[in-house]
């Protein structure tokens, strides 16, 4: 191994530790655990290899505690190649068909879902009967009904259900949630968040409603919802939204193109957010409090993210973002930790009732009260 690869696993290591302290070590200045090749390895089966499965299959890479023990794809050459090339047996590699045979494969713990939207809710139910834990890809389904029933059927089937919210694990992200836990930034008033990217190929399955289940809200607003969850750190009890489309052609019925949206928290915070799939270099976090401020710009793409708050620069290394929330996860379904900021089935349920609600309100026209307990 040259020593840039083990520096950067190092350092992988060392901030893959960082959510998982206790409550009474979570942001003090305490020696940080490390995860080490001596912990249990989460053998992880991927679902759907296609462009985010190949960003996290490299991550998995630098892992110190998972590794790719099974692979699941509609297309046999894929799974050829990849199994090849990640060390995957033939009996372990499976088709949208007969994957359900996962259960009589002990060299797999879990399957990470990284297929089209409209998909992983069958997908995640299968799985969960099959006795293996769950990673689903975001949006975690299309609505809220469907993410209720993902979420019973893990529990009905004793699995864990995570989803890939990999800023969750972010050091700099990490830092601010600390830092406003911590009341640094005092009483947080607002919070802006801008999501979107200009979107090329109009054949592409996420400008199809079947598959995506909407547009860049289900995409890339996803977020800014979650964003503004984790960075203001309470449950939004309304929302309104107001949908606007420039090109009916490409964004079809029921796939948004931009939606505006606002969200207000029960200490009287609001957050005010930008979901589109038609502007480009929008990727950028901003929190208020009465004390300070953090800013990110950008906040959510894979990196390095760059930050300040009204203390100075944020100067947390970057780490490849799918190798820390891999091995966080592993300590998660292995260990029993609890993260910061979390990761579960009903962290994703609480961010499809939001969607709805934004959907409803594009509609209506009117203001959505939620409730999210
Ligand atoms: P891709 O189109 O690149 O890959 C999806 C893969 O799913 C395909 O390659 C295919 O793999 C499989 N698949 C199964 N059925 C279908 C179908 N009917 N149409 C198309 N593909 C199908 O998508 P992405 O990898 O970009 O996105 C997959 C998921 O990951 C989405 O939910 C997306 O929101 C999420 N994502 C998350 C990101 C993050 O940062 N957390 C970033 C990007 C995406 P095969 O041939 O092996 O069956």
């Amino acid at each position: 191994m040259n020593s840039r690869r083990d520096f950067l696993q190092k350092l992988a290591a060392s901030a893959a530790a960082l959510p998982f302290l206790s409550a009474h070590h979570a942001f003090g200045n305490t020696e940080l655990p490390h995860a080490t090749a001596q912990d249990p390895t989460l053998r992880v089966a991927l679902m759907g290899l296609g462009g985010y499965a190949s960003r996290v299959a490299e991550a998995i890479q630098s892992c110190k505690r998972t590794k790719i023990t099974g692979l699941i794809s509609g297309t046999p050459a894929k799974l050829a190649d990849w199994g090849t090339r990640f060390g995957v047996p033939e009996t372990s590699r499976y088709n949208y068909e007969n994957f359900d045979r996962i259960k009589d494969n002990p060299n797999i713990d879990a399957v990470y879902v990284i297929t089209p939207n409209a998909l992983h809710h069958d997908q995640v139910i299968r799985v969960a009967k099959a006795g293996k834990h769950a990673i689903c890809e975001k949006p975690m389904a299309l609505n809220a009904i469907e993410g209720q029933e993902m979420v019973d059927a893990c529990t009905k089937a004793g699995v864990k259900l995570l989803v890939g919210y990999r800023m969750h694990f972010e050091p700099k992200t990490v830092e601010v949630v600390r830092m406003r836990a911590a009341g640094e930034f005092g009483a947080i008033k607002f919070f802006q968040g801008q999501c979107g990217f200009r979107i090329g190929d109009p054949t592409q399955w996420r400008l199809d409603k079947d598959l995506a289940g909407g547009g860049a809200l289900m995409d890339i607003g996803v977020y800014a919802i979650n964003g503004s969850r984790y960075m203001i750190g309470e449950e939004p009890v309304w929302v309104t939204a107001q949908e606007t489309k420039t090109d009916p052609v490409k964004f079809k019925e029921g796939v948004d193109e931009t939606i505006l949206f606002q969200l207000g928290f029960p200490s009287g915070a609001v957050a005010s957010c930008l979901s589109t799939y038609s502007m480009g270099y929008l990727d950028r976090f901003f929190l208020n409090g009465e004390k300070g401020f953090a800013e990110m710009q950008p906040s959510t793409g894979y990196g390095p993210i760059k930050g300040r708050t009204n203390k100075g620069e944020l100067t947390q290394p970057h780490v490849t973002h799918q190798t820390l929330q891999m091995d966080a996860m592993a300590g998660i379904i292995l260990d029993g930790n609890t993260p910061p900021v979390p990761v579960d089935g009903h962290e994703g349920l609480k961010d499809l009732k939001i969607i709805d609600a934004i959907y409803r309100a594009c509609a209506t026209g009117t203001k959505q009260e939620l409730n999210l307990s």
